[in-house]
């Protein structure tokens, strides 16, 4: 016994064993597969699939596997509580009648989906939209992969099976409902997951490429932008060089500032950083005047960095001393003469500038924004619903990102941003940021559609097989009706509505009720004519109990019961009976003369004038002995004469083969008066008898008669 169910439990973790291993694989590579925006974890449903044919052992130990798989890619543990919680769950909901699909949903939406949305957020950082769609998505991938298994579990070989699974419903309207409902909520969850994958890749790959070209657009007019600066500084210098004088020097950066009026100042300063002249001039000259307060620029790394590499130079953003404060970017280029360096010349560039040329590119400014910051990552343009403060340090911090693969994900002013980041031959980072919006709308608004498709195709079903089935059972709950009515006639089952299975099934029963019919009715002749045959050899049973076969009188044993009853009622009614035995006088020697058979008649004849005689007038009449008579006679008045004119008859009464046989007969009688009491009927009988030997030894032919 022990060892049997020890057994058991082994045959059972090892088909858990086997079960967990398609889960683990199947949640390991499938699931892999589709990472990102839906998980489907199928290999649940091989768990389900376990619970089903094995039981919850078996279940358990694959739900182990499955999560270990799971843990293999997430890194988190989380799965190994919802998913084994969810096979106990629906377990022990199971137990208590619960459809497995409903028990499922229950789970979800009471535990799964509480203890999901309490514990993802402490271990991810979750986009708070995306929260509310990861739940739903759980709900539904549960639904979808015990749907699966409850339709697999249809297919597994009976002899897989140990635990008995009851079917959902009584009816056969339960079942057609739950099994095609199944099927319906595959497809339709497979199909929308499906779709919601493929129209999320699109809109994935639209912003990729939207976001991505506005980005290589940005890093072009970024580039051109600074490199029409650079050019014009580096010829100017190159101009400088041929230009000895002081004036003209001044006049040609006039006239370059008036060309690119994004330059806010230029100056030339010589090999000590010393300024030597500027523009605008008007400042400038006030600046060159005061030669005291003139700022020496070699501190600067516009200056420097020209001095070391002999190079033109390009600066990070800051903010400029002396015209005003805004953000500049510094272009510097070095004079040089015979490899000698003389200094540099110099010019601005005002960023807001920059910021109109940006704001010319085509951003949508409800889904996108857009940031440009420079070589130290300070912020040189930002679009203004990010509200950042130019030269600000910026660099996304990404988060984990369940949109999409294909761009990375970060969060500014507390709104989820998909981007894309570029970088420009200046060092400038271009990042082209858009919400995921349209895919967490997109996901949001299939599952709305699914759900309400599911509810209506819900409806619709139930409806349909209520339909369906009913045209099924109906024939058939009619047919049992009336095979239960009118046991005894034939069937009459209108045929119109019925499907050719059942037609099937009415005619064999049709003729099978016919067969019956028939059978009975023979039977019924049969039983009737047995019975008169039976009713029949009963009476001449029952004659031949009571009679004498040879002259029909009562036989004796009949005579003593009713002779007695009716003596017993006289005495009680005080009524006066009598009791005659008697005996044919020397009867041997008819026999002995005229053979038996003659004896015979004789004795019948006797028979017939006994019935003559007495039971004419209600005396009982019986045949006692061979050939002895008895005769239990009530109200007769004169009994003696009565005996005596019987007696006459016999000496002639008697013709056998026309021949007279005169007989005479020896009589012994007891009349009982009212008076009498006491007595019984044997002792009546004695006395009788007594008084019958009385006539044989006086004689003969005499009739012995006594009172009592
Ligand atoms: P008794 O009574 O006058 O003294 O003389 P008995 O010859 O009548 O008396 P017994 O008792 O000697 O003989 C009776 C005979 O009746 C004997 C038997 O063969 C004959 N007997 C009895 N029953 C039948 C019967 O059913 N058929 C015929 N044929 N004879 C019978
Ligand atoms: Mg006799
Ligand atoms: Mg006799």
């Amino acid at each position: 016994m022990r060892n049997a169910s020890v057994n058991h439990h082994l045959t059972n973790v090892s088909w858990g064993l086997g079960y967990g291993s398609v889960a683990a694989i199947i949640n390991y590579f499938l699931a892999f597969e589709v990472y990102g925006s839906v998980t489907i974890l199928l290999g649940q449903m091989i768990v389900f699939l376990a619970l089903f044919t094995r039981g919850l052992t078996a279940a358990v130990i694959a739900a182990l596997m499955a999560s270990a798989a799971v843990y293999l890619y997430t890194q988190n543990a989380f799965f190994f509580i919802t998913l084994i919680s969810e096979v106990l769950t629906v377990y022990l909901l199971y137990r208590r009648k619960v459809p497995i699909l409903l028990a499922d949903l229950l789970y979800w939406v009471l535990l799964g989906i509480p203890m999901s949305y309490l514990y993802l957020p402490t271990v991810l950082d979750l986009p708070t939209d995306f929260l509310v769609i990861i739940m739903a998505k759980l709900v539904f991938n549960g639904l979808l992969y015990t749907a699966l298994a409850i339709l697999l579990f249809q297919l597994v070989p009976k002899s897989w099976r140990v635990v008995p699974m009851k079917p959902v419903s009584d009816s056969l309207t339960g079942r057609i409902f739950y099994l095609s409902f199944l099927c319906i909520v595959v497809t339709s969850l497979s199909f929308s997951f499906l779709y919601t994958v493929r129209s999320a890749q699109q809109i994935e790959q639209q912003i990729v490429a939207d976001i991505g070209a506005k980005a290589n657009s940005l890093r072009e007019v970024t580039e051109d932008f600074v490199t029409d600066y650079v050019v014009a500084v580096r010829n100017l210098r190159d101009s400088m060089a041929s230009l000895a004088s002081f004036e003209e020097q001044l006049e040609l950066m006039a006239l370059t500032q008036n060309n690119y009026p994004s330059f806010v100042s230029m100056l030339r300063a010589d090999a000590n950083g010393k300024i030597l002249h500027g523009v605008p001039t008007d400042h400038f000259g006030e600046v060159l005047t005061q030669t005291s307060t003139l700022p020496d620029i070699d501190d600067r790394n516009y200056f420097q960095a020209p001095k070391a590499t002999r190079e033109g130079y390009v600066s990070s953003a800051f903010r400029g001393r002396g015209f005003g404060t805004q953000p500049i970017i510094a272009i510097s280029e070095p004079l040089l003469k015979n490899g000698e360096f003389l200094g540099i010349v110099e010019g601005s560039l005002d960023i807001p500038e920059l910021n109109r040329l940006v704001r010319r590119t085509d951003i949508d400014p409800r889904y996108q924004s857009v940031v440009v910051t420079d070589n130290d990552n300070q912020v040189i343009f930002a679009s203004d619903q990010l509200n950042l403060i130019a030269l600000a340090s910026f660099s996304p911090r990404n988060l984990l990102n369940l949109y999409t693969q294909d761009l990375p994900l970060t969060r500014l002013q507390n709104r989820d941003m998909l981007y894309t980041q570029r970088l420009n031959k200046y060092g400038w980072n271009i990042y082209v940021f858009s919400s995921p919006e349209q895919l967490t709308q997109l996901f949001a608004h299939n599952l709305i559609v699914l759900f309400v498709f599911l509810i209506l195709i819900g409806a619709l079903f139930a409806l349909v097989t209520r339909r369906f089935a009913r045209e099924i059972t109906r024939p058939l709950e009619s047919l049992a009706e009336q095979l239960n009515h009118d046991t005894d006639l034939p069937l009459a089952i209108d045929q119109s509505e019925m499907s050719r299975e059942v037609r099937t099934i009415a005619d064999n029963l049709i003729s099978a009720r016919k067969l019956m019919v028939n059978f009975n009715r023979q039977l019924q002749t049969q039983v009737q004519e047995k019975t008169a045959d039976l009713e029949k050899l009963n009476g001449k049973l029952e004659k031949l109990a009571r009679e004498d076969g040879l002259t029909e009188l009562l036989n004796r044993r009949t005579f003593d019961d009713l002779a007695e009853q009716r003596y017993h009622e006289a005495m009680a009614t005080r009524k006066h009976v009598a009791l005659i035995l008697m005996d044919i006088d020397h009867f041997k020697r008819i026999n002995d003369t005229m053979g038996h058979p003659v004896g015979d008649e004789c004795i019948r004849m006797v028979g017939l004038i006994l019935k003559e005689y007495f039971e004419r007038k209600g005396c009982l009449v019986g045949r006692y002995g061979g050939e002895e008579f008895a005769v239990f006679v009530s109200e007769v008045d004169d009994l003696r004469a009565l005996a005596k004119e019987f007696q006459d008859a016999l000496a002639t009464s008697c013709q056998v083969e026309g021949q007279v046989i005169p007989l005479s007969m020896s009589m012994g009688i007891v009349e009982v008066r009212s008076s009498f009491s006491g007595g019984s009927f044997r002792r009546l009988v004695a006395h009788a008898d007594k008084l019958l030997y009385q006539s044989k030894d006086s004689g003969r032919n005499r009739i012995s008669i006594e009172t009592l």
